[in-house]
């Protein structure tokens, strides 16, 4: 098969680590007959430098012409006194919105050979963590209407409002529920429903779907339960589903549990091709163009585009397998280097990725 990616490799470090990828891509391609077609996309702080705005007029378009887009990270100081309308961020949230990206996926999962690197207790972690967190990415708080105006007795006083329809909830009620058959089947709906209508209106959706997939084991739990059992036993947990705003802050600490955010990677997707992959780290301008930065984020990333836009699961999980295999080895970068490794260069990390991927 023929799969079409456009690769929007951004600033700093972004061109390092999706060139990475790449080179692990064109492997898996060898290995398993496929080829991977590449478009280079213009997004963020070089779209900037090079035509004056974060999203350019043909992005978008570029973008829709392919399976699938692999990203690197977009942003860095240069472009921090650019005006608010010209800043690379902006360019991000323009291809989410453009792509219709309303479900953010996200998994932790604890590296064996990484363990010690987790805060959590020696016990908890062997317990494993691997979960997958799918936050709603295009309603809620962060887009209900906002108001700012003064009181007669208070100062001023600011509303923020969280709306959510049945509809925005049973989509991504549903992708939940997909992933869940795809890894442990189980799936925790998160919510406040003690407290908040839109929670109330959220349990009462993902209830519906729990009888339609009944093959899934369900339950609910709420956000500030959720909180603590993520530190207390994350082994408890495969798929969490939630809205927008718990979504944003769960799913860091989740990342965290882990130990290794540099590892982490991410999907965005919506109901039609492409989705967007991309690792969870930023640009890096410290060490952006010394081939010091870590790959691996960005190598999972490619997996995970590998397995839920192609549906070529055997080839994901060879990625994934090479990856374990290279820090079961001792491999590091120097971001994961203690004392005593020597670090290996950003290059010289997919070449041995690349060597182990059976
Ligand atoms: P960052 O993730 O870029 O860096 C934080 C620290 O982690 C730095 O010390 C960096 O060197 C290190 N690091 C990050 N990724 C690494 C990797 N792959 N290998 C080795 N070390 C790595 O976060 P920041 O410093 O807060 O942000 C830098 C820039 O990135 C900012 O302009 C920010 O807006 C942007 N940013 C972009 C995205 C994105 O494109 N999705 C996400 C977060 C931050």
């Amino acid at each position: 098969m023929d799969y079409k990616i456009a690769l929007i490799r951004g600033d700093g470090i972004g061109p390092e680590v999706v060139g990475e990828a790449v080179k692990v891509l064109n492997k898996i391609g060898e290995k398993f007959g496929h080829t991977f077609t590449y478009t280079d996309v213009l997004l963020g702080g070089c779209a900037i430098d090079a035509c004056g705005k974060p999203f350019p007029d043909d992005t978008e378009e570029k973008c829709k012409a392919c399976d699938a887009v692999l990203l690197g990270a977009v942003g860095g100081p240069k472009w921090d006194s650019c005006p608010a309308d010209i800043r690379p961020e902006k360019g991000l949230l323009a291809i989410r919105k453009a792509l219709g990206l309303y479900a953010n996926l996200r998994p932790a999962t604890l590296r064996p050979a990484l363990a010690d690197a987790s805060p959590l207790k020696k016990e908890t972690v062997d317990k494993g963590i691997d979960l997958m967190m799918v936050r709603e990415l295009t309603g809620g708080i962060y887009f209900g209407k906002r108001d700012r105006y003064e009181t007669e007795d208070r100062g001023t006083e600011c509303t923020d409002l969280m709306a959510y329809s049945e509809k925005e909830i049973e989509r991504i009620g549903r992708r939940a529920f997909e992933l869940a058959r795809l890894r442990r089947k189980k799936v925790t709906s998160v919510d406040k429903a003690n407290v908040l209508e839109t929670s109330r209106l959220w349990r009462s959706v993902m209830h519906k779907l729990a009888e339609e997939y009944s093959d899934v084991e369900y339950s609910d739990m709420l956000v500030d339960n959720t909180a603590m059992q993520i530190v207390r036993d994350p082994s408890q947990f495969d798929v969490v589903v939630t809205e927008n705003m718990f979504g944003d802050i769960l799913s860091d600490e989740a990342s965290m549990v882990t130990g290794s955010i540099g590892l982490l990677p991410s999907a965005s997707i919506g109901d039609t091709a492409p989705g967007l992959y991309e690792p969870i780290h930023g640009s890096a301008p410290d060490i952006a163009g010394q081939n010091k930065a870590n790959p691996i984020a960005t190598i999972l990333s490619a997996a995970m585009m590998l397995r839920y836009s192609f549906d070529l699961m055997d080839e994901a999980q060879a990625i994934e397998d090479a990856v374990d295999a290279y820090l079961n080895a001792g491999y590091r970068t120097a971001d994961l280097a203690g004392e005593g490794v020597t670090p290996l260069s950003c290059t010289e990390c997919t070449e041995k990725i690349i060597a182990l991927l059976k």
